[in-house]
């Protein structure tokens, strides 16, 4: 038995056992006539003694040779300890060793194995198996274990069969990029990796399975922001014989359950917000609702004065910042900086303080006196001592502007509480969307998301009108699930593709297979996906996704530890038939 027990384990009760035990050297303390070792595993840390008096000599020898991180065995006795540690688990006691095996030795790591490590970034990535014995970086694979636990077991009681579906497909259309795997035996053929299973858990619908989830890897080849992973994992889920209603339901009850497992809070009934509010009082279609700060549209009492910048703005709209009016000329003047860095974006930046004795000092004062600036002040719900900031320009711009201000303020002041959660449904999304570039209409979600009923006509005369059954659920500012109701007939699904631009001939050779299924008794279905490892950092009260993945991507795409994406050679390149012509 190469152990009887876990570093983790041993209590004073256990004083007098003969243990085995075996583990990492976390750290060794020589003072010749005494080594004290602290022998690490995922268990925890249990300390070591090795003296003079009772150790014999070579032992003494091997255990002042001990190096950071070797992996050893020892036998010993559970003492009582001196000096107790009354902040380890294990703190009464130590092991007075009476026999030791290294198992293995070990280079000095390249950084130190301890909760708060000296390791950057990119040497952590590098070495991430060493990463993972770090107590911070175990603590969440074991946290995401949980989560995923949970997830398998609440889905499971609620009949939810989970199916797995296959890697090597064709296309599925999720708004990005696919990445592809060429086919050996089929020369000049490609498979492409899911961007999502979503087409094969509509072909089990209508195979009957009724309620199926996975725990899923997706793959999208994305331009990489900060914080994606070209492969991340999805909770995937579809229901036949559903309405939009029993979705919104069950998989509230799932979030539910999932908050008062994990983080022990209740939620009551998750609220519910249309896209186009979402949008109008948050410029945003995730809105974090843990503050207010709600957008308040000033066009009708601005744009009646000889200020032309907001004259000719499409939209005007403000914000209250409780207490703004403490900043002083010089903050303001940065904030005014921060909108228009190049990530944001804003020309500029109008303002208006409430003084305490409800009086009114705008940086438009030329324009507008105390009875205009008081209908800002309504409009956007400021009260004395608050700063009205206030932007201008084309509607979507400046709610997306206005809205990363909200959001930074709220940080600022503290309003963004990691131990605060507050869900929320975004519903009736509209079904396409603009690309401003080609100035054509695309999926808003993708293309086997359905109209609302009655709304397949406007599809000709007004497209960007019609509105889906699609919903995300938003927590704490993010999008942490979205689905739709799907077409299910093969009439509509055609209209559908014919209008995002397929021709009758791609529609077929990309959706066919679809297509036909609907043909053959296709049930009334719909689903959604979560997003696994953002909602495992939400819950977890973080930030990084990364943090919760074993090995992550680094910001490039890369893999660092086994330097991957890696050219292949020539022979294996002509396996494939591929050539390469770089020039
Ligand atoms: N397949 C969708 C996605 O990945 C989710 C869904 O519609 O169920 O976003």
């Amino acid at each position: 038995m190469y152990r009887t027990h876990t570093n983790g384990q041993l209590r004073a009760a256990d004083i007098t056992k003969k243990v085995t035990l075996a583990g990492w050297v976390q750290k060794t303390r020589d003072k010749g006539f005494m080594v004290w070792v602290d022998l690490r595993d995922r268990y925890g840390i249990t300390q070591l003694i090795f003296d003079e008096e009772r150790t014999p000599k070579e032992m003494m020898a091997t255990a002042s040779q001990l190096g950071r991180e070797f992996v050893i065995q020892v036998t010993g006795t559970v003492i009582e300890r001196e000096s107790k540690n009354p902040n380890m688990p294990t703190g009464d006691i130590e092991i007075l060793v009476s026999e030791i095996t290294v198992l293995n030795k070990s280079l000095t790591p390249p950084f130190t194995i301890e909760d708060e490590t000296d390791g950057g970034e990119d040497l952590r990535m590098k070495y991430r198996y060493l990463d993972i014995r770090r107590k911070p970086v175990r603590n969440n694979l074991v946290f995401r274990h949980k989560v995923t636990m949970a997830v398998r077991n609440y889905l499971s009681e609620k009949e939810f069969i989970e199916v797995e579906t296959p890697y090597l497909i064709k296309s599925t259309p999720e708004g990005a990029r696919d990445f592809v795997v060429p086919s050996r035996m089929n020369e000049g053929q490609f498979y492409a990796l899911p961007q999502s299973p979503q087409t094969f858990k509509q072909l089990l619908m209508v195979g009957g399975m009724d309620k199926y989830f996975q725990i899923v890897k997706c793959f999208r080849d994305e331009d990489l922001r900060a914080d994606r992973q070209p492969e991340f994992t999805q909770i995937d889920c579809e229901m036949a014989f559903i309405e939009q209603e029993d979705i919104l339901n069950t998989f509230e009850g799932l979030t539910r359950h999932l908050l008062k497992e994990i983080n022990g809070v209740e939620i009551g009934d998750f609220p519910r917000m249309q896209y186009d509010d979402a949008m109008r009082l948050y410029g945003n279609d995730k809105p974090d609702i843990r503050f207010g700060m709600r957008f308040g549209e000033l066009n009708k009492v601005a744009q009646h004065k000889d200020f032309n910048v907001f004259n000719t703005a499409e939209l005007v709209v403000g914000i209250a910042v409780p207490g703004g009016n403490s900043y002083t000329r010089k903050e303001i003047d940065k904030l005014i900086d921060w909108v228009k860095r190049p990530q944001v974006g804003a020309l500029g930046m109008v303002y208006c303080r409430v003084n305490d004795d409800g009086s009114y000092k705008s940086s438009v004062d030329k324009f507008y006196d105390q009875e205009d600036l008081a209908k800002w002040a309504e409009v956007t719900g400021a009260s004395k001592g608050d700063l009205i900031c206030v932007l201008s320009g084309d509607t979507g711009k400046v709610r997306a502007q206005l809205s990363a201000l909200r959001m930074e303020l709220a940080e600022r002041l503290g309003l963004r509480k990691a131990d605060e959660f507050a869900p929320l449904w975004v519903v009736d999304f509209p079904l396409l969307e603009l690309d401003e570039e080609t100035g054509h209409y695309h999926a808003m979600h993708h293309p086997f998301t359905s109209p609302k009923p009655g709304q397949l006509e406007l599809l000709d005369t007004n497209p960007g009108d019609v509105k889906a059954n699609a919903y995300d659920l938003v927590l704490n500012g993010n999008e942490i699930g979205g689905g739709s109701i799907r077409i299910h007939d093969k009439k509509t699904q055609a209209i559908m593709l014919k209008h995002l631009g397929f021709s009758e001939e791609e529609a077929k050779a990309q959706f066919g297979f679809l297509m036909d299924a609907f043909e053959y008794g296709a049930p009334p279905h719909g689903g959604i996906a979560f997003g696994l490892d953002r909602l495992v950092a939400i819950l977890g009260g973080q930030e990084t996704i990364r943090d919760f993945i074993a090995f992550p991507k680094n910001n490039a795409g890369r893999d660092v530890m086994i330097d991957a994406p890696a050219p292949l050679d020539t022979e294996q390149l002509e396996e494939l038939h591929l050539k390469l012509d770089m020039e």
